[in-house]
């Protein structure tokens, strides 16, 4: 059965300061969206809101996943309901092998019910599983020995989270930048990845970037723009083109209360680099 992922007038405030202002989206499963904006305008702060990361309060909206209400439930209930979130900065988990997380990580999300100690999914199971999606994904069965993150490259990091995705095949995936640093043959693995769960398991995809070139190779049908913490544009693919051609001063123009919250968030932004590290 399809879901839909519906996100009303999303307010989110990162210590006491309000970020996201009324954000409105709605995918369904199999669906490609794209969300674009400049730096600093709140995508990661949507994607990390989403996910429940304890520093993003939500202060009013909704957000429901099959009807379901999902700010109500903690991280890794949100995953077990099924949404996956691919971070800008992954973090690594030395000692933790790639396989080992993968196991654990499948087995929770096809159990929601399994209690910590309670027993994985068959090893033979799943490294059959594993092998065939590293295969797909052109990857070295050598990296799944790796620590998580551990010294990975940005191309391997992105990698590791398109791995995740094809195995924990989840009902919806934020991928946040996930194009960031790569070379164009790892941008075109990571967006052939997505195609695929989207295509085949029937994912709705909402890819999170600024950048035109990796949606050349993922198709988004619908296309969002994030500016001064909402969604102030929706459209087709040709928005893309448009971004890419005229930049934001035309959102800046039509927009102008928006435009100032973006100015002020930009302020900010360059007053706080270097503090975003968790
Ligand atoms: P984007 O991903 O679109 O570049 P972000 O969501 O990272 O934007 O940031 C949106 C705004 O939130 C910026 O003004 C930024 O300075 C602020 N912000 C982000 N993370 C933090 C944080 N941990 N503490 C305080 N402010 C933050
Ligand atoms: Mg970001």
């Amino acid at each position: 059965m399809s879901k839909v992922l519906q996100i009303d007038n999303l307010h989110v405030a990162i210590g006491g300061k309000e970020i996201l202002k009324g954000v409105n989206l709605t995918i369904r499963q199999g669906e490609v969206h794209a969300l674009m904006g400049p730096n600093g305008s709140g995508k990661s702060t949507l994607s990390y809101a989403l996910m429940g990361h304890p520093n993003y309060e939500v202060t009013s909206g909704t957000v429901t996943l099959g009807g379901e209400d999902i700010l109500a439930l903690e991280a890794d209930e949100r995953a077990k309901a099924g949404l996956f979130l691919a971070f800008q900065y992954p973090t690594s988990i030395p000692g933790v092998t790639v396989a080992n997380f993968l196991r654990h990580a499948v087995t929770n999300v096809r159990s929601p019910e399994r209690k910590e100690g309670e027993e994985l999914i068959s090893m033979r199971e799943f490294r059959k599983e594993l092998r065939e999606q590293m295969d797909e994904l052109g990857m070295d069965p050598e990296f799944a020995r790796r620590y998580l993150n551990e010294g990975f490259s940005g191309g391997e990091k992105k990698r590791a989270e398109v791995l995740q995705l094809a195995m924990l095949r989840p009902a919806f995936a934020i991928l946040d930048e996930t194009d960031s640093g790569l070379d164009i043959d790892a941008v075109r693995v990571v967006s052939e990845g997505v195609n695929r769960v989207a295509g085949k398991i029937g994912t709705g995809v909402l890819v999170i970037t600024h950048y035109k070139r990796i949606l050349d190779y993922i198709k988004p049908q619908f296309v969002h723009i994030l500016f001064g913490g909402r969604v102030v544009e929706s459209g087709g693919p040709e928005l893309v083109d448009v971004l890419e051609r005229e930049g934001y001063d035309w959102v800046r123009a039509k927009y102008p209360e928006a435009a100032r919250d973006e100015d002020e968030m930009e302020q900010q932004q360059s007053a706080a680099t270097g503090q975003l590290t968790f």
